[in-house]
């Protein structure tokens, strides 16, 4: 016999964030813990998937038939997962095992640090999907070994989820991964059943795993009758046989009225790697000259990455039940990777490259069909399911703002679909055809505002002409809206107009025309003063001039019709190279107070040094009133206090 030297294992730290993730699963007090067999399933899936695709271009990784095997221990407590997948290499296992390299996840761990409720955990980490380590709810100890196709070389993984991993050589026979979990014991309550027992694992697998496309197996022990069985009870034979657990039936390829809303959840889970149910699932069959099926889910969360880069499209690309593609981004338009499905099409060849797909006219009428069914689906839930959709909204709202700029064919779909906050209400969203409808009779403008939030904009001293006359104001405080109007420039006919720029002209013609006049006669008397305010203030200010929008407040600022807003501007500076600062328009209430007493002031003794004091002044007040930082603190005070002291 020969002793081999084993060599040591090495122990790893989890990074903080997977640590975090780990305390919470394993404390968590999540019922459902049976899901992690699940999770486990589906990655085996996966795995085999991959060494199908790589296989495609490297036969000689074929192995045998492609499975997952189920083999449980119910004296050890132990049950394993065995794929014959394409593995892990060592490397391959620190890095995918250990750390979680998905961009949000250090915010994701914050808002779990911070949420306050149990059910607010549970959602939150159903839908980042900790796979993997949801085998600690039911586990004291993971081992997994593992072999890359490809190489000859085995990997132990092995934690007890206390915060480190060890990684040794190991030795398997062939490629693919066993993971070994060392059940906790038997709690009902707790959700923790007999993982090892026959029905129990058919009946999991059933449930979450059954229309998985390779065959999931548990080797049961039969007795095998035996032609004396009435004499010889006792000594009946015993065999092991596999019994597979799953129909690997697709769901769209069944009889709609077989498929339940449950079924349908569980192949979103197993798509999209949430926990929760789907918002809403939508069926398609698309017959004639092409063919294709589809199973489309609209989440009822925001996937937690789905506005960072990288987030990937949601969408996996059959042929004939195969799996040739698992993001397969040219599915959907890039506003649309939010949902999530497959799309099974028999007319396509199963090695359809990805040059192909990205110039298939095959695959750009899929698109096509599938965008029109999200759309009218959407809007019909907006029309007749109103509360659920906005659920929808106050989720994934932005991604149709980003529709609406990048996709011009579906416009027409998308608009119908804004919802916004509005001065006609102090709760409730509108749409656009809602504003539409409540305008008044003279009015020819849809009129918004973008700001930081609802109550910046409420306050703002633009709007007060617009509060007087009952006029209806938009208030689009998404950063993803500033770029939204740089396209969106009509609705129905009426363009929209934002009430911060640009000349606004509120009332009936004749009115308006009538103010135009007094404004330009009023101007002329005030040209003087005008012409000095804009001297003090010429490096933040281009011009001086009258408002027809303020009734109580004495100034305010505002850009000219096609400058960008004064958040839109903040947005570009921060941004690479920074963004130029554009001068301002001033606007003066001739009404007020304070303009006529400059007025009369302007060309007494020493009114060179009271009309630049007041210019700063007037500048900062208007910089305040619209929520904008004033441009030199320290100098505004300076007046400020001056002011104050003279008051007194
Ligand atoms: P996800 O499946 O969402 O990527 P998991 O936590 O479930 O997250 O798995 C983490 C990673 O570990 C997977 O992305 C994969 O790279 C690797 N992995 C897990 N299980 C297996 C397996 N059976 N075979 C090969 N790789 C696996
Ligand atoms: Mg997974």
């Amino acid at each position: 016999m020969t002793v081999t030297t084993e060599e040591p294992s090495q122990t790893f730290a989890f990074q903080a964030e997977t640590r975090q993730l780990l305390d919470l699963m394993i404390h968590s007090l999540y019922s459902n813990k049976e899901i992690f067999l699940r999770e486990l399933i589906s990655n085996a899936s996966d795995a085999l998937d991959r060494l199908r695709f790589e296989a495609l271009s490297n036969p000689e990784l074929a192995g045998g038939e492609p499975e997952i095997r189920l083999e449980a221990d119910s004296a050890a407590r132990t049950l394993t997962v065995h794929d014959n997948g394409i593995g892990m290499s060592r490397d391959e296992v620190i890095a995918n095992i250990g750390t979680i390299a998905k961009s949000g996840t250090r915010e994701l761990v914050e808002k779990l640090r911070t949420a306050q409720q149990d059910t607010s955990i549970e959602k939150l980490i159903g839908q980042f999907g900790v796979g993997f380590y949801s085998s600690f709810m039911v586990a004291d100890r993971v081992e997994l070994v593992t072999r890359r196709a490809g190489e000859t070389e085995a990997t132990r993984w092995e934690s007890s989820g206390d915060g480190t991993f060890t990684i040794a050589a190991a030795e398997r026979a062939t490629p693919g991964t066993s993971i070994t979990l060392h059940l906790k014991p038997v709690d009902e309550e707790a959700g923790l059943a007999d993982f090892t027992d026959e029905w129990v694992l058919s009946r999991i697998v059933r449930r979450y795993s059954d229309f998985v496309a390779y065959p999931i197996v548990l080797p049961v022990e039969r007795e095998k009758p035996t032609e004396s069985s009435e004499v010889e009870e006792k000594a009946a034979e015993k065999t092991v046989e596999d019994k597979r657990l799953n129909s690997m039936q697709p769901l769209w390829t069944r009889d709609p009225a077989e498929v339940t809303d449950a079924d349908y959840a569980e192949l979103y889970k197993h798509v999209s790697g949430d926990w929760n149910d789907p918002l809403e699932t939508i069926r398609v069959k698309a017959e004639g000259r092409f063919e294709y099926q589809a199973l489309l889910f609209i989440p009822s969360q925001a996937p937690y990455d789905l506005f960072y880069v990288g987030s990937k499209p949601g969408l996996q690309l059959y042929v004939r039940r195969v799996q040739i593609k698992e993001a397969a981004e040219e599915l959907l338009p890039h506003y649309l990777r939010f949902v999530k499905g497959v799309v099974d099409s028999p007319d396509l060849p199963l090695n359809v490259s990805r040059e192909m797909l990205q110039t298939d006219r095959q695959i750009a009428l899929i698109q096509k069909g599938l965008t029109r069914r999200i759309l009218d689906r959407l809007n019909e839930m907006a029309d007749k399911e109103p509360d659920k959709y906005l659920t929808f909204w106050r989720e994934l709202g932005r991604a149709i703002k980003e529709g609406v700029s990048e996709d011009y064919a579906h416009r027409d779909k998308l608009l119908p679909l804004l919802r916004y906050p509005s001065s006609a209400d102090p709760e409730k969203l509108t749409s656009l055809a809602g504003y539409r409808e409540r305008m008044k009779e003279d009015q020819e403008v849809i009129w918004y505002v973008t700001a930081e939030s609802r109550e910046v904009a409420e306050s703002s001293p633009h709007l007060e002409a617009f509060r007087e006359r009952g006029i209806e104001v938009l208030f689009m405080t998404d950063p993803v809206d500033e770029l939204l109007v740089q396209t969106f420039h009509e609705y129905d006919g009426k363009r929209l107009k934002s009430a911060v720029k640009g000349e606004v002209d509120l009332g009936p013609k004749e009115e308006r025309e009538e103010r135009e006049k007094a404004m330009k006669e009023r101007e002329e008397t005030l040209r003087p003063l005008l012409d000095r305010l804009q001297k003090a203030l010429d490096e933040h200010v281009k011009h001086v001039r009258l408002s027809s929008r303020l009734t109580t407040s004495p100034a305010c600022l505002v850009g000219a019709e096609h400058d960008y807003s004064p958040q839109l501007e903040r947005l570009l500076q921060k941004g690479k190279g920074g963004g130029a600062k554009q001068r301002r328009i001033l606007e003066l209430n001739p009404e007020h107070a304070i303009v006529q007493k400059l007025e009369s002031r302007a060309d007494g003794e020493g009114s060179d040094e009271v009309v630049s004091r007041y210019a700063q002044l007037l500048l900062g007040y208007a910089y305040l009133a619209e929520g904008s930082e004033v441009p030199d603190p320290v100098a505004f005070n300076a007046r400020l206090t001056e002011l104050m002291s003279e008051g007194l």
